[in-house]
């Protein structure tokens, strides 16, 4: 097999060189002028340097993606498309454990999350959208209509929807990078890829796999990496791209929004969330504590759908509050590599610093520290936090934190408890449990959110829709609704042979 990361002599990372880290632009990977590092969070030592690309690289990117979309037959292919995905998803496989060392040095990844939605649940939705569109009906007959004395025939044809930019957080790399490559080259889209500044290597390491492993044509697939915000901007911005597919915070969605606007792009959303967990007078104590106690502590909080309130009625709040803290005492956090870990480290300083401070001014607000808001070193550490009695107003309940911290509200009666889950700027997922089913049920419809869990019941695969309501975005990823998104309608009218 051949190996897309050279290691690093002697500590086995891997490291730039002539392979290792490089841009794709046209089909070809490439050096830039500059470098910046990417560091891994567990130690803060550097691993390697990753290519720094321009505003001028963006639109050399943007121009190959147009080209291969006007230019050659990727759009009108769908053979061609399917096998490319086949291609990808085999690469992918048969370089899943580099992926999985790399996602675990430089996302701080826990080896165990790897296992689930960092690396291997998320290579099925290449396979998934290679089989989706190798059926998926792109006509839709409409049939005769009289008018003016004749009969037209009208039918709808859906075509890829352009150049798309598809942009990337630093949480979830290969996730959110393949949640968005895989149905735009299903639909046959061009894509200019930009990960984040956290996650460099990682995201180069697809744009390698694409490049040396599938028969996309020159093109049709650019990655990019950049320390600088302005390369980001420029996609969403440029005249040539049609798509924005962008995952991240609600700041930067707000700005890329209305940046896309000046060429009324197809913006897609995926943002942030600050979901409430409700428990029912007769749910399940344990069931309720262990799921958001280590809920909260997956990623190290860093993951837009994880519940971060949870709601309990306000005679079970002391209780709830000790049985939680007990079990965030559990939760075995540290070194990523280690297979027993389940929480690793915040991705930077800066993270921690804007986690810490939040927990800070929530104590200021009122909240009770139960336990954890301390810094661990070496690395980005933040050890599992829950807060009780907080206010539904106050910043730590309605700001999304990006940390293991949980704030337990209290509530009266169902209708308070909806009210609370509701009292957000977000609607990206929440959770409900109770004895009975139904009763959840009619909860989990009165609240304004895209995702929700009953009695832990799972959302998340490849054919779920996933995505936000209110703040949290705009359409949705994932399932046939994610490959619709990069399909345009277009309409025909032809008037019948008498
Ligand atoms: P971020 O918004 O800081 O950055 C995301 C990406 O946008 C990065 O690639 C960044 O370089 C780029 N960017 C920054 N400014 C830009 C600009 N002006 N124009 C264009 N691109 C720009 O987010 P982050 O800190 O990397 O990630 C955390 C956030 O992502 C959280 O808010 C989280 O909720 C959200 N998120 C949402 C989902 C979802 O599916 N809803 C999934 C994961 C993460």
């Amino acid at each position: 097999m051949r190996m897309i990361f050279p290691q690093g002599e002697g500590n086995g990372m891997p490291i730039r060189d002539g392979g290792a880290a490089r841009l794709l632009i046209d089909g070809r990977l490439e050096e830039a002028e500059r470098t910046f590092g990417s560091s891994d969070p567990a130690t803060g030592e550097v691993l390697g340097e990753a290519p720094d690309a321009t505003v001028a690289d963006a639109g050399r990117a943007v121009a190959a993606a147009r080209r291969a979309f006007d230019e050659t037959g990727w759009a009108t292919d769908r053979d061609l498309r399917v096998r490319c995905l086949e291609q990808f998803h085999r690469a992918l496989v048969e370089h899943q454990e580099e992926l999985r060392d790399l996602l675990i040095a430089e996302a701080g990844a826990p080896r165990m999350l790897t296992h689930g939605a960092q690396l291997d649940e998320p290579l099925d939705l290449v396979s998934y959208y290679a089989s989706l569109l190798r059926d998926h009906p792109l006509t839709e007959d409409l049939g005769y209509a009289e008018y003016q004395g004749q009969r037209h025939h009208r039918w709808v044809e859906k075509e890829a929807a352009g150049v798309v930019a598809a942009i990337t957080p630093y949480n979830f790399p290969v996730q959110l990078a393949l949640v968005k490559l895989a149905p735009a080259l299903a639909a046959g889209c061009t894509v200019v890829l930009k990960g984040a500044p956290d996650t460099p290597l990682v995201t180069l390491a697809l744009g390698r796999l694409l490049a040396e492993h599938t028969d996309v044509p020159a093109g049709v697939v650019n990655v990019l990496t950049s320390s600088r915000v302005e390369v980001g901007a420029a996609l969403t911005t440029h005249p040539e791209v049609d798509v924005v597919s962008f995952t991240g915070s609600s700041a930067t969605g707000r700005g890329i929004l209305s940046a896309a606007g000046g060429t009324i792009k197809r913006v897609r959303l995926e943002l942030g969330g600050k979901s409430a967990l409700i428990m029912l007078d007769d749910a399940d104590l344990r069931a309720v504590s262990m799921n958001a106690a280590f809920g909260i502590c997956l990623h190290a909080g860093q993951a837009c759908a994880l519940n971060s309130r949870l709601l309990v009625p306000r005679a079970r709040h002391d209780e709830v509050v000790e049985r939680v803290a007990r079990y965030l005492g559990k939760v075995a956090y540290g070194d990523p590599r280690d297979p027993k870990t389940y929480m690793g480290p915040l991705i930077s300083e800066r993270q921690r610093e804007k986690v810490d401070g939040m927990v800070r001014r929530a104590v200021d607000e009122g909240a009770k520290l139960v336990t954890g808001g301390e810094k661990v070193d070496p690395g980005f550490f933040y050890t599992p936090t829950l807060l009780s009695g907080v206010d539904p107003d106050s910043e730590i309940a309605q700001e999304e934190v990006f940390g293991p911290v949980l704030a337990v509200i209290p509530y009266d009666g169902e209708d308070d408890a909806v009210r609370i889950a509701n009292n957000s700027a977000y609607g990206l997922s929440g959770a409900v449990y109770g004895a009975d089913d139904e009763r959840c049920l009619a909860i989990a419809r009165r609240i304004r959110t895209g995702t929700y869990s009953v009695n832990g019941g799972n959302y998340f695969f490849s054919d779920t829709p996933f995505g936000g309501f209110k703040q949290s975005g705009i359409g949705r990823e994932k399932g046939v609704s994610g490959l619709e998104d990069f399909l345009e309608i277009k309409t025909f009218g032809v008037v019948a042979p008498a």
